[in-house]
């Protein structure tokens, strides 16, 4: 342990307010311990899971894909249209009452293990870390004059950095390309413009935001850091600095002839910090919650002989000698919200069917009498089936009261993921002058279903005129 002059900490004389301060480089030192672990899994798995979710496919669908062109989105097993808005919406919900949930249960749980920008400039440090060295090989490298092996290393973590950016542009748009075909399209150098706009697009973006701007992008320009404090009580799971047990720390301490409290004030808390504060000087918003001060400081505990915890998770109020109560009516309110948003849209995602139709009468003929004295409308049925395979539908219709009509065709087909429209004729049986004449405007039931294969029926209302006629 050592004690080190802090590249990202400017000393600002107390009278002195500055208006603009240029960012200032931060070099974080890789911490081990149980938190790291599980970040470095929770960013494994969420990684892994970007990068393979466009390849996978369910039922011979891809898993998940934004169809825009055919205006199809798959997600999991369900196939949506723009009219599925309903759907989408409580998809959305969903997602942001579980960041809700999750933030007032468990602070910035979300920024710290599963921010897109916590992950990929996670991993953009891996590779920095990989090319260039630890932290104090790293700030000798930048401060270093240009040379062979200068240019060798951070060529070497660029060429990193831009491939593994542009696999994350190319992997973006495979969700809303087939990867099967965006991959291979890429590898000859086949892209179309706008898929090749958005793989750069991303790609830079990637590059800039994980590789440069780091955390202040979570300072400056992630509108959830500004918000969340609203979801925040004195309960809610922080990371805190034991004050009471860690001071004075050491260098405090020999000052003033004071004993030393639990603080060896090494500054490996603020040398593993990611966005460059000192968790010692309370709570603040820039914290990410990445609790990698708290697997530093557990270490530095453990080898001085000292109860671990002196930064952990707490809550305010327990911090201030109170309870622990990760139960409460905030959370209740949140968890009560966010069950009622997963039940309407497993609701809604049950009722959803892969056969759409519409019915439409033909509006240049009003009605047609036959000799038979039998009355028949025409109308078009437009029918998608958003099955993987094709299938065939049996149509039938009947007036209100049950009476049924005569469907011809009575059957169509349709491929897979197919949107067709298709005529039909609706016909009365043969009537007789005695018969009662019928309303000139009766109102019928079109009925369409499955018959290749157990599967979905849709029926829809029409109108059907007679012109009064028995
Ligand atoms: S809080 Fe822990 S890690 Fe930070 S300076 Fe004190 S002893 Fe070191
Ligand atoms: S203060 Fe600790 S928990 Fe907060 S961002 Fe820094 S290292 Fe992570």
């Amino acid at each position: 342990m050592r004690a080190e002059p802090q590249p990202n900490c400017k000393s600002t004389p107390k009278s002195e307010v500055l208006l603009y301060e240029s960012a200032v480089k931060i070099y974080p030192r890789q911490a081990k311990g149980i938190f790291a672990r599980l970040r470095v899994s929770s960013m494994s798995i969420l990684l892994g899971l970007y990068y393979l979710v466009p390849w996978l496919s369910w039922n011979g669908k891809p898993l998940v894909l934004f169809d825009l062109p055919h205006r199809r989105f798959h997600i999991f097993a369900l196939t949506l249209v723009p009219q599925d808005l309903l759907l989408l919406a409580f998809l959305l919900l969903l997602a942001a009452l579980t960041l809700f949930f999750f933030t007032s249960l468990a602070g910035r749980l979300w920024c710290g293990y599963a921010c897109p920008q916590t992950v990929w400039t996670e991993s953009f440090l891996w590779m920095e870390q990989f090319c260039e060295g630890d932290r104090y090989s790293r700030i000798r490298l930048d401060r270093a004059p240009w040379g062979p092996e200068k240019l060798a290393r951070k060529g070497a973590k660029h060429l990193l950095w831009l491939g593994f950016a542009l696999l994350t542009g190319l992997s973006f748009v495979a969700y809303f390309v087939p990867a099967r075909e965006l991959f291979p399209a890429a590898l000859h150098f086949q892209l179309s413009g706008w898929a090749l706009f958005w793989v750069l697009f991303y790609g830079f973006m990637t590059w800039g935001f994980a590789g440069f701007m780091r955390e202040q992008v979570c300072k400056y320009m992630c509108p959830y850091a500004r918000f969340q404090s609203a979801m925040f009580d004195p309960d809610t799971l922080i990371i805190a600095y034991d004050e009471k047990r860690g001071e004075p720390r050491k260098t405090q301490a020999k000052k003033t002839g004071q004993k030393a409290a639990d603080c060896v004030d090494c500054s490996l808390c603020v040398q593993v910090c990611p966005v460059g504060i000192d968790i010692r000087n309370g709570l603040q918003y820039e914290c990410i919650a990445c609790a990698a001060c708290v697997d530093v400081c557990d270490g530095v505990m453990e080898s001085v002989k000292k109860p671990k915890g002196l930064i952990r998770y707490t809550s305010s109020r327990h911090d201030a000698g109170g309870p622990f109560r990760l139960v409460r009516a905030r959370t209740i309110g949140y968890g009560i919200l966010w069950l009622a948003a997963c039940a309407g849209f497993l609701l809604l995602a049950l009722g959803h069917s892969t056969l759409r139709f519409d019915v439409l009468r033909d509006r240049h003929t009003l009605y047609r009498e036959l000799a038979s004295g039998a009355i028949e409308n025409v109308y078009t049925l437009k029918v998608t089936n958003d099955d993987a395979v094709a299938h065939r539908y049996a149509i039938s219709a009947h007036f209100s009261d049950g009476t049924p009509l005569i469907v011809e065709p009575a059957e169509l087909s349709r491929a897979a993921d197919e949107t067709g429209a298709t005529t039909i004729t609706l016909r009365t049986a043969p009537r007789s002058d005695s018969e009662q004449p019928l309303p000139s405007i009766e109102s019928v039931v079109v009925g369409i279903s499955q018959i290749d294969s157990p599967g979905p029926s849709r029926e829809r209302n029409a109108r059907f005129l007679t012109g009064g006629k028995p």
